[in-house]
Formats: structure tokens, C-alpha cells, sequence
């Protein structure tokens, strides 16, 4: 952190500053600078609180230096963190696919889709045992049976399989099914949550919250990080503005701004971004293009008979449609990413 003194201030204004450093046990330096004095604060472990210092006699402002992230910080790794569920990498250079429907409705329905996205080139399977819903009238998913059903996928597919955790009540027994826990967007800061996600040994998706600013969705993965899980791995699903031609606007922006920030492997939801069909395959194809580390996609074979989120599912013929442009767009633009 750097406290700029104001032009003129008095060494006795500067020596005050730097006794409240010391006070709090930090380490301060005046730097004398042209026609003002700065102030670094050194060697403080985690961040410092801009507040402690604003107020002081002479102080112009207080510059941030040291990020308040640290685990998931390119300051603090600066190699990318591969995250692995089964044989799947995410953070690698690949693009591995999530893909199913929003919800385990039936063993039938899984499977079925299950066996067309797989013959179509997803790497994972996901689906919603326990369902965040806006209204308690809706139905909110299959709890432990459907996290039965996801086992039978797995078993029968070979693929991994991505489901929600909602709350700590159910986490045990969602962490004994799913080889990667998702924490959704509307439990993005909701602490007890993530902290138990940090003691888990499985790899955990974090969604960003829908009103969420880079900072808050990154101390949210120090959160779990913090507790001991490193295997985290972000994911963008669109975020609330004033739109009203798509459900919410994916933040492709956020991919290279999370990429310099952070370690942590990326991928995007441009399913729950678009909330219509029409949207899924631009999105998903400009989601390739901007970095993303992984995809996840709602696909549904009968998406008018869904019982959630059937407006933005995809087809099975569409979503093979769409995983040979995610091929052929990640040949030309996967090795320009990584070199950025
Ligand atoms: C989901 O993946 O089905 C889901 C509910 O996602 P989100 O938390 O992004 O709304
Ligand atoms: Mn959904």
C-alpha cells in the first residue's frame, strides 16, 4: 500500500502516519518524492485496510498495493493451476465440455442425453439433484435420488459428473456423488458454504455471482483455497444488466481480466447467460475464441418437456453441431490464447 501525503504536508503529519503504521505493526517508508512525500507500507502479510489511514493529518490518498487475494493471485502462483476430475483437465490448454440438463428429471432422461453428448465430445456429464430455484413452487430437483441416478451415468458413460451443492446440510452426501462440486451463482458469497467446499477433497466450480465484481468472486475461491482446496475452478454464466434481449449478458471480458489475475482455470456457462436456445451456439463458440478453459452446456432431448430451463437447452443434434465448431475454433484460437 501506498498513502500519498499531500503537497506541503508537514514532517510532523508524515511521522504520524508512519507511527499509525507501526502502531498496527506494519513496516512504513516515506519515500520523498518531487514536490510530495509517499508512504509504503511493507511486508504486511494480508491486505491492509485503506480506512486505518484515509483520515490521517496530510494524507491525499491511499493507493492499494497488494492484492487482497492471495492464494489465487498471479502473485502468489504464477504457473496455472491444472484442475483434474477423473480424466478430464481443466487449465491445461484443452476444452473440455460439461454438458446435460439443467435437472435430473429420471433415470431415462439422463442416460439418454448422457449417451448423445457423449457421442457428441463432452468430457463431463452435470445435472441438478438439488435445484436453486426462484420460486418455491417450481420444482426444485430430485435430491438423493437424483444424485443416485448421476451415479448410474457415471457408471454407465464413464464420464465424470458435475451437480450443485445448495447448502451445508446436503454437502456430505452431494460431496459422495459428484467427482466436481458446483457451487452455484446465488451462493457465490455465502461463506459457511465455500468454507466447507474448502475442506472438501473434490474439485469445486464456482459460479459468479450474477452482480458479482472480479474481487468479490476471487475472494470467494480464496475462501476455499484458504481452507485447503486448491482445486477450483471459475465459472462465468452471465451476469445481471439492463438487457432485456437475453436473460443475462455473459462477461467475456472477464476471462482475460480473471486469466491475468489469477492462476485458476476459467470456463463458461453460456447456457445460463443466454436463456434462450438461439443464443447457446454464438456464445458458446465466442467462449472459445476469448480463452475459456472449459464449457458448460444445457442439452435436453426433449427441451418443451423440461422441468427447468428448457428455453435455453439445446437439442442433442445441436449441441453436435456445436462441439465440432468448439473443435474447430479451439484449433485456430487455443494456441493464440496461450501465448498471451
Ligand atoms: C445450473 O447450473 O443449473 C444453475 C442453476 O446455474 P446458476 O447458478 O449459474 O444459475
Ligand atoms: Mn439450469
Amino acid at each position: 500500500m501506498l498513502i500519498v501525503m499531500k503537497k506541503g504536508a508537514t514532517d510532523e503529519s508524515v511521522q504520524g502516519v508512519v507511527n499509525a503504521a507501526e502502531k498496527r505493526g506494519y513496516t512504513a517508508r516515506p519515500i520523498p518524492g518531487g514536490d510530495r512525500v509517499s508512504i509504503g507500507i511493507l511486508y504486511n502479510k494480508g491486505s491492509v485496510d485503506a480506512g486505518h489511514f484515509m483520515g490521517l493529518e496530510g494524507v491525499k490518498e491511499v493507493i492499494p498495493v497488494t492484492k487482497p487475494y492471495k492464494l489465487v493471485s498471479r502473485e502468489f502462483q504464477n504457473e496455472n493451476t491444472v484442475v483434474k476430475v477423473g480424466n478430464v483437465m481443466f487449465g491445461d490448454g484443452s476444452i473440455p465440455v460439461i454438458a446435460g440438463p439443467c435437472a435430473i428429471e429420471s433415470e431415462e432422461q439422463a442416460i439418454t442425453i448422457a449417451k448423445a453428448v457423449q457421442k457428441a465430445g463432452a468430457a463431463m456429464f452435470r445435472g441438478g439433484a438439488f435445484k436453486p430455484r426462484t420460486s418455491p413452487y417450481d420444482f426444485q430437483g430430485l435430491g438423493k435420488q437424483g444424485l443416485e441416478i448421476l451415479a448410474k451415468v457415471r457408471e454407465k458413460t464413464g464420464m465424470p459428473v458435475a451437480t450443485e451443492v445448495m447448502d451445508i446440510e446436503n454437502f456430505d452426501l452431494v460431496e459422495e456423488y459428484a467427482d466436481v462440486i458446483q457451487i452455484g451463482t446465488r451462493n457465490m458469497q455465502n461463506f459457511s458454504l465455500l468454507k466447507r467446499a474448502g475442506k472438501s477433497k473434490k474439485p469445486v466450480i464456482l459460479k459468479r455471482g450474477m452482480s458479482a465484481m472480479l474481487q468479490e468472486w476471487l475472494m470467494a475461491a480464496e475462501y476455499i483455497m484458504e481452507e485447503g482446496n486448491s482445486q477450483v475452478i471459475l465459472c462465468e454464466r452471465g451476469i445481471r444488466t439492463f438487457v432485456r434481449h437475453s436473460r443475462n449478458t455473459l462477461d467475456l471480458s472477464v476471462v482475460p481480466a480473471v486469466k491475468k489475475e489469477s492462476h485458476l482455470p476459467i470456463i463458461l456457462d453460456p447456457s445460463h447467460a443466454a436463456g434462450v436456445r438461439d443464443q447457446v451456439t454464438p456464445l458458446t463458440c465466442a467462449s472459445v475464441a476469448v480463452g475459456a478453459d472449459g464449457l458448460m452446456v444445457e442439452v435436453h432431448h426433449k427441451p418443451d418437456e423440461a422441468m427447468s430451463d428448457g428455453a435455453q437447452s439445446l437439442y442433442p443434434a445441436q449441441f453436435e453441431k456445436l462441439m465440432k465448431m468448439v473443435n474447430s475454433i479451439h484449433a485456430i484460437t487455443g494456441a493464440c490464447c496461450e501465448n498471451n
